[in-house]
């Protein structure tokens, strides 16, 4: 089990870590004031594997992750979840783009 991840919010405050929220689509990002969080998800909430909508930017379709620091960050996921929430974004992306889905069932035609 690594070290940083998978920790609650009362356990990474206890012993010092640090979580950074990044939305990949607007490229905007924080650090996450854990006990603000704590205070309204409670001491055993944790970010390990969550998403959410990003807040950064007003109608930006992108997913927050997060990774855990301070110094090095290492991702707050394991690659299963990450591959899941990867095919989650590909195929919202073709519902809201009409001219890419267009692009991809042409690609498929001609394969
Ligand atoms: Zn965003």
């Amino acid at each position: 089990m690594p070290a940083r991840t998978r920790r609650t919010l009362a356990n990474m405050i206890e012993h010092g870590f640090t979580s950074h929220a990044r939305c990949p689509k607007c490229d905007r990002s924080c650090e996450v004031d854990l006990r603000a969080l704590m205070a309204k998800a409670g001491p055993d909430y944790s970010l390990w594997n969550r998403r959410c909508r990003c807040r950064f930017t007003p109608g930006c379709p992108g997913w927050i992750r997060f990774k855990v620091g301070p110094g090095w960050y290492v991702p707050d996921y394991d690659e299963p979840t990450e591959e899941r929430w990867m095919a989650d974004e590909y195929r919202e992306q073709l519902e809201r783009d009409p001219a890419l889905r267009a692009a991809v069932e042409k690609l498929r035609r001609t394969r």
